[in-house]
């Protein structure tokens, strides 16, 4: 590190960090930040007792999202996107995974993957797009999902090469969406443009097919809300990481994952938001450590780093984020005045940080 001399400890900016603390920015790295409209009605359903697939049933869920986003235009969805991934910033993200999915035409995917390009170049946090390319079914494809996998494999796949539109591939791997034998072939053909797999598995149901993409060299798989042996024997000690959602369980009422169990297997886990306009609408990765402690009996300082440096590396992004250490890129945040690290999680609700640095840079 070279030391600064007096001129330029004069011109230096000094911030007072005395009984704050200076911490690494947060790791987001599974959301769907990228949306034409938020479903506070739907929320209101639910409240009065629907579930989240009988609304699907009705038109609503990821349906009612892709009806939206294909009637609305790239700069409306990057201007709408951006103050979200500022507002995100602003609570301590600095590094944030965004994916398509609510296209379901390859056109609308495509525009959702510029939309974020758009973001990557508006924004000091670092930003890795996820093609999501087999979320849901558009009605007419709802008896042929292979050919729906098929066209985005020939429509979206060569555009997104030639324009460098998507660090990551993802399938949402789950009974009545796609199957096993789907989500491996838009894999196989992604990962031919260098994409890697980042899959929504075991949500809902435990179906053998986590071991499959485990062995196939998934770099993530996310939710995990529901676990067999056999999948815990499959990531016990693999290089896949298990990214975990816990506000998504606390939105739909679903179970948490067993974080405690997985980390006591050797499983290494990242918590991300899922921050999504029908599951997950938040944003929040204080919040979500919060959660992970009270619900999923993780300590601070496992959440902590499950936000912040595994979750850098379920984005193949560990060398360069998720610590402070040199040679890293600066993403720092300073604290209000707390007590110590673990008063983040305990305080919940509440937003900590009062100053946040990206590559160096005051937000
Ligand atoms: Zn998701």
């Amino acid at each position: 590190m070279s030391i600064l001399n007096p001129d330029e400890i004069e011109r230096a900016t000094v911030i007072d960090a005395t009984d704050r603390m200076v911490i690494p920015a947060f790791v987001d790295s599974h959301t769907h930040l990228v949306f034409a409209g938020t479903r506070e009605d739907e929320f209101e359903m639910r409240l009065k007792g629907l579930s989240y697939e009988e609304i699907a049933r009705k038109g609503g869920g990821i349906l009612n999202s892709a009806k939206k986003l294909q009637t609305a235009s790239e700069d409306e969805l990057f201007e709408s996107a951006l103050v979200r991934l500022n507002d995100a910033v602003a609570m301590g993200t600095g590094t944030i995974e965004i994916k398509s999915g609510y296209g379901l035409n390859p056109e609308s995917e495509l525009k959702m993957l510029r939309a974020i390009k758009k973001l990557k170049e508006h924004s000091d946090a670092t930003i890795m797009a996820t093609f999501l390319g087999a979320h849901a079914l558009p009605p007419e494809y709802k008896l042929n999902a292979d050919k729906y996998v098929d066209k985005m494999i020939t429509d979206v796949l060569p555009v997104i090469a030639e324009e460098g539109l998507a660090d990551f591939v993802d399938a949402f791997c789950e009974k009545g969406y796609f199957s096993i034998n789907q989500t491996l072939r838009l894999l196989e053909a992604s990962e031919k443009i260098g994409l890697r797999a980042k899959v929504h598995v075991n949500q809902f149901n435990s179906l053998g097919d986590l071991p499959k993409l485990v062995s196939h060299g998934a770099l993530s798989v996310d939710h995990l809300e529901v676990m067999s042996n056999e999948d815990f024997i499959a990531l016990s000690g693999s290089h896949t990481i298990a990214t975990l959602l816990p506000a998504c369980s606390l939105f739909i009422h679903i179970p948490y994952a067993p974080a405690r169990k997985m980390i006591d297997e050797n499983i290494a886990i990242a918590l991300a938001s899922d921050f999504n306009p029908g599951s997950s609408p938040t944003a929040n990765m204080q919040l979500v450590q919060s959660l992970a402690c009270i619900q999923m009996k993780l300590t601070p300082a496992e959440a902590f780093n499950a936000s912040t440096i595994n979750a850098a590396a379920a984005m193949m992004l560990s060398h360069v984020l998720g610590s402070i250490t040199r040679k890293k890129k600066a993403n720092l945040l300073i604290t209000k005045k707390i007590p110590s690290l673990g008063y983040i999680a305990y305080n919940f609700g509440h937003n900590h940080i009062e100053n946040v640095f990206l590559g160096g840079r005051k937000q």
